[in-house]
């Protein structure tokens, strides 16, 4: 029998609750780390932000943890943890594929976009090879000596005062009390399970599913590119060393490259157009989509499913979103309180920047009555964080059938997310919400842009340029980096913003 009295029990050891539980332990509290797997196991969501790497170098810098600091730049992890396998990411490339026909590409890009997100490879952000980043951040949590009971299932119970968590490891009981309870179990939301506490996502505006692995012998894109003709002297940065995404009909596929030669692919579907067929298998159904996309095919020619997780996984629609994030005695990170898609990668960003907001609560507010309000302002961020990337998200795919209209709307998201790096880089982001969220009139251009997309003929010139107008204009005041007027078509160079001097490596 083992057991155990907390202040904090954090359900998951995902990398949100690894860190949870080493800042919680540094400002004192008694944690306590439970997670029902064990490291190393395959977790996705892994390409990184530039606003992600700025949240994880001030966490870091702010609760002393100078063994986390140097994964915020590829090249001070690489540096550093040269083992611990991470992928370069300098941007955001998109290529455009219409069915039944090979990828050509054009001499004025028209059917590619590549955003970039830093100005060299020592100070890009990284794809996270989450098996061995979440095994890692574990170990830390071992090395500074906090109870983790891994492979631990338990039952939870809410006492007057707090928690009794049942559950046994390896055959034997393992019981926890807590006062609070701190939810990192991601999808599984056990907290709001065990409160039976609503799902909502059947609300969200997005509507996707999604088919994924890890790939060995996936052809590099740059390569396949040159065979075509393209013009890679354009390209701001190595196309392949990025979040590549293959922008398909009514679907896309990511392809993020790591430092072990494994690619992670996923297809992501719009199920309104793409619906789920339970007696289609995930393998067949893979095969379908690269036999409809001759460039894709060849791209995967050579492919073979890496294990873990070995199969192609396949999830049902991805939207959730939980009718609360907090509640007397406990709260749920951003990826436990709700998900939208993988598509603008937000999903890394979202989870530390509501580690964030809740870390300070704990700092300034556990054990005063201003906690209750602290953790209300904190659901307000994820909420309203979720509700934002959940439009900009939808009116991607709303673009999909038009390429121009697609790089159009992805300027909505890198206009928003440019703006709020930019603030947090020069000191000026304060309180403010990722993606500048709390900004009302940014919710209300990104719904009327949702609303002239409804209305929109995507084969007519006129309409899809009174679109671009609209996007152009409306994003003003938040484009600082020059978007809609790059040096090349389509070529974003500089989005980037600069980093303080003593920070740079
Ligand atoms: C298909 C897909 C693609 C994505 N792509 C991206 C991307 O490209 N970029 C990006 O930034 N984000 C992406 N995300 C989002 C990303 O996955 C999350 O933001 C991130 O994983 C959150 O980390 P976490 O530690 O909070 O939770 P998780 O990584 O979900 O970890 C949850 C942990 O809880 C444990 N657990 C589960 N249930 C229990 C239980 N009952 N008791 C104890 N432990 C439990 C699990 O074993 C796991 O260790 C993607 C998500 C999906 C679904």
């Amino acid at each position: 029998m083992r057991e155990h009295d907390a202040d904090v029990a954090v359900l998951g050891s995902g990398f949100g609750g690894s860190l949870c539980a080493l800042i919680l332990d540094r400002l004192g509290l008694r944690v306590a780390l439970l997670d029902r797997d064990a490291h190393p196991r395959f977790a996705i969501g892994e390409s990184s932000t530039p606003v992600a790497d700025m949240i994880l170098r001030d966490l870091a810098l702010r609760y002393e943890l100078p063994r986390i600091l140097p994964l915020w730049k590829y090249g001070s992890w690489r540096a550093a943890y040269p083992d611990l396998v991470n992928g370069l990411k300098r941007g955001f490339s998109y290529f455009h594929h219409r069915p039944g026909e090979d990828f050509a590409p054009r001499a004025d890009h028209a059917n590619e976009l590549l955003v970039a997100a830093s100005r060299e490879d020592a100070l890009s952000d990284t794809h996270w090879f989450r098996a061995d980043v979440d095994a890692f951040f574990a170990d830390e949590v071992r090395r500074a000596d906090i109870p983790f009971f891994d492979r631990t299932e338990v039952a939870l119970r809410a006492d007057g005062r707090g928690w009794r968590l049942e559950g046994h490891r390896e055959g034997a009981p393992v019981r926890v009390g807590a006062a609070f309870v701190l939810d990192a179990t991601g999808a599984a939301g056990a907290v709001a399970e065990a409160l039976g506490i609503a799902d909502e996502g059947a609300r969200l505006h997005t509507h996707s599913r999604a088919v994924y692995g890890h790939f060995s012998g996936v052809r590099r894109w740059d390569a396949m590119m040159t065979e075509r003709g393209g013009r890679l002297a354009d390209h701001p940065y190595p196309c392949d060393a990025a979040a590549l995404h293959h922008i398909l009909d009514g679907a896309w596929m990511w392809i993020l490259r790591f430092g072990n030669d494994l690619v992670s692919a996923g297809l992501v579907l719009d199920t309104r157009r793409h619906p789920l067929d339970p007696g289609l298998a995930p393998e067949k159904e893979w095969a379908r989509w690269l036999g409809r996309y001759p460039a894709l095919a060849a791209q995967f020619a050579e492919a073979r499913l890496a294990d873990p997780p070995g199969r192609l996984i396949r999830t049902g629609r991805l939207q959730r979103r939980r009718a609360r994030a907090v509640g007397p005695r406990w709260a749920a990170l951003p990826h436990a309180a709700g998900f939208v898609d993988p598509l603008h990668s937000a999903g890394i960003a979202l989870t530390l920047g509501g580690l964030e907001r809740l870390m300070r609560a704990f700092e300034r507010d556990w054990g005063r009555p201003s906690f209750g309000p602290a953790l209300d302002a904190y659901e307000r961020a994820v909420f309203a964080e979720l509700a934002l990337i959940d439009r900009l998200v939808a009116v991607c795919y709303a673009a999909m059938p038009d390429f121009r209209l697609f790089s159009a709307s992805t300027m909505l998201y890198f206009a928003a997310t440019i703006a709020y790096e930019q603030a947090r880089a020069s000191g000026r982001a304060g309180e403010r919400f990722l993606l500048c969220a709390d900004d009302r009139r940014l919710h209300a251009v990104v719904a009327e842009a949702q609303e002239r997309l409804a209305r929109i003929d995507a084969g007519d010139e006129a309409s899809v340029a009174a679109y671009e107008r609209f996007v152009e204009n409306a994003i003003a005041p938040y484009n600082t980096a020059g978007l809609f007027r790059p040096p090349a078509p389509n070529m974003y160079p500089h989005t980037a913003a600069p980093l303080p001097g003593d920070l740079r490596s």
